[in-house]
């Protein structure tokens, strides 16, 4: 197996459930998804509540930026990953996907016989909820192959025993995100934006983002109100002047991200110097993001930003986009 491929069996061939009456695979032997990355163009934290989580008020939008998982009938639960993170990425039930999998199993009374293949572009512990995505996709694509009919809602109500971020990865677009960011309202966005991503090296794990601004909060450094809600925001998204989306963008989590990863700094200016018209930290980082006027001004802010060796890669993408899809 090349190293960027990694993977395995999780278990000896599954037993049916007690009380599974017979077999509920689809017909076709394959499903295939394509899941985005998201984006918080706004992310207002609150208070840390008494489960440990923060209370979040956020607008997620989908990109362009795209996980694609593949499930195969199989006689075990299996995962294989290639791509972005596949040398580092936990291929057992640490892995979302898996999780999303067994979850959606026990749910349906069924057994957790797949073979996952993950082709991951989404950048690991980057701030743009790559794990997340996979999870919404492994629901997606095993609904599909065990033939479990259950639809959208019901897939999102099961996402958030997932993760914060996997609910909205199901339906994406844009969307309000309240509670823990599980809790979505539609959002009125009209047309598309341009965004470039500055993907950095190496992840920034999000609990450790989290505690920091906590640290910083107590400490007075920076503001406990944060950015408050977002209606700046979501008026801005019924405009659709970039310069206006541009001066609303918002992120309370810049601030630790950047006290942990202070060379953030450079790639935002970076950014900025080469005439993008908005840069922010794109949730707990460390990618950050550039908002641009149209898919040219995206693709030359890119470009210059690439010669300034402030990252790892640059990429551009779009948004809104639908979530998880199954694909031809
Ligand atoms: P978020 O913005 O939701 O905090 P992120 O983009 O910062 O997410 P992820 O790419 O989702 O971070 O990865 C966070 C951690 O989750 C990784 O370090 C990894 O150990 C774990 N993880 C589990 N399954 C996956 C998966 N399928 N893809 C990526 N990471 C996964």
């Amino acid at each position: 197996m090349p190293p960027e491929e990694r993977g395995g069996a999780l278990s000896e061939a599954v037993e049916p459930a007690a009380g599974y009456d017979g077999p509920r695979l689809a017909a076709s032997g394959s499903v295939r998804v394509r899941v985005p990355a998201k984006i918080n163009l706004h992310l207002g934290v609150g208070p840390r509540r008494p489960d440990g989580f923060h209370e979040l008020t956020t607008v997620y939008q989908a990109i362009s930026l795209y996980d694609e998982l593949t499930a195969d009938r199989a006689d075990r639960l299996e995962l294989v990953v290639e791509g972005e993170g596949a040398d580092v990425l936990p291929t057992d039930e640490n892995n979302l996907a898996v999780r999303a999998a067994v979850l959606l199993a026990d749910h349906l009374g069924v057994p957790p016989r797949v073979r996952l293949h993950l082709r991951k572009q989404i950048p690991l512990a980057g701030g743009l909820a790559g794990g997340s995505a996979d999870a919404a996709a492994a629901l997606v694509a095993c609904d599909a192959l065990w033939d479990g009919g259950l639809d959208r809602n019901e897939l999102a109500t099961l996402a958030a025993d997932l993760g914060s971020d996997v609910p909205f990865l199901v339906p994406g677009g844009t969307a309000l995100g309240t509670g823990r960011g599980e809790v979505l309202s539609p959002v009125l966005a009209v047309g598309t934006w341009h965004w470039v991503v500055a993907v950095a090296d190496g992840g920034l794990s999000t609990p450790t983002v989290y505690a920091k601004l906590d640290a910083l909060r107590d400490a007075g450094t920076v503001p406990a109100e944060g950015v408050g809600a977002p209606d700046e925001l979501l008026a801005a998204l019924r405009q659709h002047d970039p310069r206006v989306l541009a001066a609303a963008l918002a992120n309370d989590m810049q601030a630790a991200a950047l006290a942990l990863r202070p060379t953030l700094a450079r790639t935002l200016d970076a950014g900025l110097a080469e005439g993008a018209l908005a840069a922010l930290v794109s949730g707990s980082g460390p990618s950050c993001l550039f908002l641009a006027a149209d898919a040219d001004h995206a693709a030359s802010v890119a470009a210059r930003l690439t010669t300034h060796g402030v990252c790892r890669t640059v990429r551009t993408a779009h948004g809104p986009v639908p979530g998880a899809r199954t694909t031809p």
